[in-house]
């Protein structure tokens, strides 16, 4: 449209974000965690700091990531330092001449070696160790984030299928693991969101299990925990348990049990619920059913940039749901020497509920694969 500038989606979260440090006391903030840096500035590499100043923002970084800066971010200023120079210097050399009343710092991200410097070498500034507050930001994702999301779900789906339709008994739980990541590849992500865990019969009690080099054979429960890494680093992930081979009738029972406790959570899931609500009504379902010892991990938990960001879906969570929040859904149970089920699907509340972003078929018929 004539005569409107288009605002970047990043300078719309950096006015935000600058609205909630300013709450804080500060106004200036260093951000130094990289994944933050990413949410708020568009730049993908790693090794940069974000200064706001009360006027301006700039990326502090070294030459290696100039042309990478100025293609990804060209709405920033950038102050990159010359080989070998420290960090530190670069921020003293940035905030020389700046009235502050006080600069707010990642006090969960800096660290202690940092924080040292600054407060000796940079002097006459107050700085404010503030914690959280642009992980509380990245809670709540807006339509590009959602839609890139889905695309790492989807990457995940089709690797998934591949792998499903090729398994063999005499394939290694590692080399499904790799797999997985190399159709990731293939259809365009950057990997996988975290190391698969692929484990067979008991060792899926184990719930991070890492993959062996043992074959998968017909071990009767084959359990795959995966997600990819989309282009632009967002995340998926998911769970499934294939029934290989022959399972004993109890263990037939705990995959119904954990379905249906997923279920009922899911069913929970609308803006207002307290995470700790979603929880409770997938772990009711397991403990009236007599299994919630076996139920040792929250039930889920926020993605996006990283594997695991808020909201924790976990007892004691009393944060309520917000349209725009996307979680795991993922109910255990684990029974120690005999095998365990987990099933995890990836779910955006709606304004309006939820809507369940994976579809990878998880009913009781759909599950059994056979071994080639
Ligand atoms: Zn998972
Ligand atoms: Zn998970």
């Amino acid at each position: 449209m004539v005569g409107e500038i288009s605002m970047s989606r990043y300078q719309v979260r950096r006015d935000k974000f600058r609205r909630h440090f300013k709450k804080e006391g500060a106004d200036c903030f260093l951000v130094t965690n990289f994944t933050n840096v990413t949410y708020l500035s568009g730049f993908t590499g790693d090794d940069s700091f974000l200064l706001f100043l009360p006027d301006r923002e700039l990326v502090l970084s070294d030459p290696r990531y100039t042309t990478q800066l100025q293609q990804e971010c060209p709405d920033l200023e950038l102050e990159i330092r010359s080989p070998g120079t420290a960090m530190f210097k670069s921020i003293q050399k940035v905030l020389r001449g700046v009235k502050s009343r006080g600069i707010g710092f990642e006090s969960g991200s800096m660290s202690v070696h940092m924080h040292g410097h600054l407060g000796d070498e940079v002097p006459g500034v107050e700085w404010v160790p503030c914690n959280g507050l642009i992980e509380i930001l990245r809670m709540v994702k807006d339509r590009e984030e959602v839609q890139s999301i889905r695309d790492a779900v989807a990457m995940a789906q089709r690797a998934f299928s591949v792998a499903r339709a090729g398994l063999r008994g005499a394939e290694t739980e590692r080399a499904v693991a790799h797999g997985l990541e190399n159709q990731i590849r293939l259809f365009g992500g950057r990997g996988c969101s975290f190391p698969p865990i692929v484990a067979t019969g008991p060792r899926a009690a184990l719930p991070h299990a890492t993959p062996e080099s043992i074959p998968i054979e017909s071990h009767g429960l084959l359990l795959i925990d995966w997600g990819a890494d989309g282009p632009d680093g967002y995340k998926s992930d998911l769970t499934r348990v294939l029934v290989t081979g022959k399972i004993s009738p109890k263990l037939e029972r705990v995959y119904r049990l954990v379905l249906k406790a997923q279920e009922r959570a899911i069913r929970a899931i609308r803006p207002g619920v307290l995470c700790s609500a979603v929880d409770a009504a997938a772990r009711k379902v397991i403990a009236a059913a007599g299994f919630g010892k076996y139920f040792g991990h929250g039930l889920g938990h926020g993605i996006g940039l990283d594997i695991h960001e808020g909201p924790r879906l976990a007892g004691g969570c009393d944060r309520p749901l917000r349209a725009g929040m996307v979680v795991t859904v993922e109910p255990g149970v684990y029974l120690p020497g005999v095998g365990g089920v987990r099933i995890e699907d990836d779910v955006l509340v709606t304004r309006d509920g939820h809507t369940v972003l994976s579809d990878v078929p998880k009913e009781w018929d759909d599950v059994h694969a056979e071994l080639g």
